[in-house]
């Protein structure tokens, strides 16, 4: 399988094939924090998956080891970029879900850092919440917390 994805302006545009080793839901504040989302969305491969067709992306390193990509055309939050902690996946780029030119493609399995989750925030799916990442934290719950609104 192959897909297509870019910016908003459309400076930058990727290809990726193969399947994705994971695609899930990340709250951690990092995350948050470079896209301004309350929750961001991952589709991740690995790097020999990925090809950059047009443009060149901007690297933001928001921790050592760690590359946040962006356009610095428009702005667009790109990719979580660097090395896995599971050796096997070695170098990887993880892209924000929404850059996709078609987000239908894929379907999330997980939460992951729900322990950072945004307290007003959850979606209505039944799929695990994990504490951390998922290969290597607790289970928090399955499913959303459920809350009343008041009237
Ligand atoms: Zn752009
Ligand atoms: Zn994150």
């Amino acid at each position: 399988m192959e897909w297509t994805g870019g910016c908003m302006c459309g400076a930058i545009r990727y290809e990726v094939s193969g399947e994705p080793f994971w695609v899930g839901h990340c709250h951690c504040e990092s995350c948050r924090h470079h896209t301004g989302a309350p929750v961001v969305t991952f589709v991740g491969f690995k790097k020999d998956q990925v090809a950059f067709t047009k443009g060149e992306r901007q690297i933001y390193n928001s921790s050592p080891g760690v590359g946040r990509a962006f356009c610095r055309q428009c702005g667009t939050p790109l990719t979580w970029e660097g090395e896995s902690n599971l050796p096997e996946r070695g170098e990887i780029l993880e892209f924000y879900i929404s850059t996709f030119d078609d987000p239908n493609a894929f379907m999330p399995t997980n939460h992951v850092w729900y322990s950072e989750k945004i307290a007003w925030f959850d979606v209505a799916d039944d799929l695990p919440r994990y504490r951390g990442f998922d290969f290597d934290s607790d289970l928090c719950r399955k499913g959303p917390v459920v809350t009343e609104r008041p009237g």
